[in-house]
């Protein structure tokens, strides 16, 4: 197995280079070369299986045998056992034929949990075989900074540097990462916004001198490994629902399309997916390109659900690269016109598209009506991106007795304001979390100097 760029112009690669990288050299993103598909029979042989036996068999073809297969296991193993539930991911039934897909029992309690706990151990791995240390940088608004120190605070051959904005997190997403206190995490608050922590990370990678030849890793979205660990959750929820002897449906709260791409790949490796639902917020861009083919940029929205405000989502490349039939020169194309002005799909990639994907966009006022109506029906309080699922689900099923199974995204304690805006009075953290508003902080405040910045990470790698 080796994986080709989506623009069709870098050096195929190994998993293990793969995973170290992040980006195509030329501008695209990573795909395995062929998708390797799990017949009827293997499908079947799930039932009943652990969820992290479900990932190994499920994720061992990309691996391709650059991890024995003891060590693979036991890797997967211990990412999922930092999960408080027992079935890592389990199913709750909301109503007669709609179930939740509770991903939100990580150590962060949100779904990014899934593929970083697993993304920091392979690289920890493949960097000691590689007798190498590496730096991850990364900027956060939230979510996405906790998930990626919590997968890596144990790993010995990785340093991990966290920008976020001074005085611009919540409380809770800033303490879930100064209060790890772990000798390889560093967390720096930066005298300014989050696009001012963004394009310093941005520059760094463009530029790694100051680092003297030590590699700088990406633990975004656009690495292969975590879309990988997001199949396994498509395939067990569906296994557990009945399948490959039964289809399912699955709604996905999406924003940068790392997650419904990962159900996708599922489907192209045989498992029986009726449609995908794409959730959006007030930030659209899925939307009006499947319901309108207006595929162009517009402003940023700040709404109730942050972690869904994107102006650009990035992994939807990967989708288009099957659309157009894997011609990555139509994709470059594509691709670089969107850059510089609005534009649109060809008919046919769309024709396609439409045959697996719908789509709903859910604005804040409807947050808060969903996460009132949800709790009246179900008992359930919704987190507000679990919200845009919940009523995505309901407007663009194609037919009520395929199971619908929606993707929770996040725990509602992680977005109290708005639970606390649509009138609950809150919701209290899990237990392994409520004393973390006394844990003792640790974060350096630097200016907004690019300079700083890298005479900080510098200084610190060890
Ligand atoms: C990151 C995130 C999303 C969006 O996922 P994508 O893979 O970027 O589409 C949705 N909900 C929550 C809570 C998130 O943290």
């Amino acid at each position: 197995m080796r994986y080709i760029s989506t623009r069709g112009q870098a050096p195929a690669l190994s998993f293990e280079e793969v995973v170290l990288t992040g980006m195509a050299s030329d501008g695209g993103l990573y795909v395995p070369e062929t998708i390797p598909t799990l017949g009827h029979d293997e499908l079947a042989a799930m039932a009943g299986l652990s969820y992290a036996e479900i990932a190994f068999r499920v994720m061992r073809p990309y691996v391709n045998g650059e991890i024995d297969d003891d060590t693979f296991r036991e890797l997967v193993r211990d990412a999922y056992a930092t999960f408080s539930h027992d079935a890592v991911v389990p199913l709750n039934q909301l109503d007669a034929n709609h179930f939740l897909l509770e991903l939100f029992h990580g150590p962060t309690l949100a779904f990014k949990d899934v593929a970083l706990q697993l993304l920091g151990r392979i690289l920890d791995h493949f960097l000691k075989k590689r007798g190498e240390r590496a730096v991850i940088m990364g900027a956060t608004s939230g979510d996405t900074g906790s998930a990626a120190i919590e997968g890596c605070r144990h790993c010995d051959n990785l340093d991990i540097f966290i920008l976020h904005p001074h005085n611009r997190v919540s409380e809770v997403q800033r303490r879930q990462m100064t209060t790890v206190l772990a000798d390889n995490v560093f967390n720096v608050a930066i005298e300014g916004n989050f696009d001012d922590a963004q394009a310093m990370v941005k520059a760094s990678f463009a530029d790694q001198g100051f680092l003297e030849g030590t590699r700088l890793v990406a633990v975004n979205s656009i690495n292969w490994a975590r879309i990988m660990a997001q199949v396994v959750y498509y395939v067990a929820s569906a296994v557990a629902l009945g399948a490959p002897h039964r289809e399912v449906s699955f709604c996905v709260p999406s924003a940068n399309f790392g997650n419904v791409f990962a159900g996708y790949i599922a489907k192209r490796m045989g498992l029986p997916v009726a449609q995908f639902v794409i959730a959006t917020n007030a930030n659209d861009i899925l939307h009006r390109t499947l319901c309108d083919n207006d595929f162009s940029k517009q402003a940023l929205k700040a709404t109730l659900a942050p972690s869904m405000d994107i102006v650009v989502s990035s992994n939807f490349e990967r989708l288009l690269f099957e659309a157009y039939g894997r011609d990555g020169a139509a994709v470059k194309a594509l691709l670089e016109r969107f850059q510089h002005e609005p534009t649109a799909l060809a008919e046919a990639p769309l024709a396609t598209l439409r045959e697996s994907f719908a789509s709903h966009s859910v604005d804040d006022a409807t947050i808060l009506e969903v996460i009132r109506e949800a709790h009246h029906r179900t008992q359930e309080i919704l987190d507000p991106h679990t919200a845009t699922g919940y009523r995505a689900a309901e407007r663009a099923r194609a037919d009520a007795t395929t199971p619908m199974i929606t993707l929770a995204t996040a725990h509602p304690a992680k977005f109290a304001e708005a639970v606390v805006k649509a009138g609950f009075p809150g919701v209290p953290l899990p237990p392994h979390m409520d004393d973390l508003l006394e844990r003792e902080e640790r974060y350096t405040v630097l200016p907004a100097e690019l300079s700083a910045v890298q005479a900080f990470v510098a200084e610190n790698r060890r």
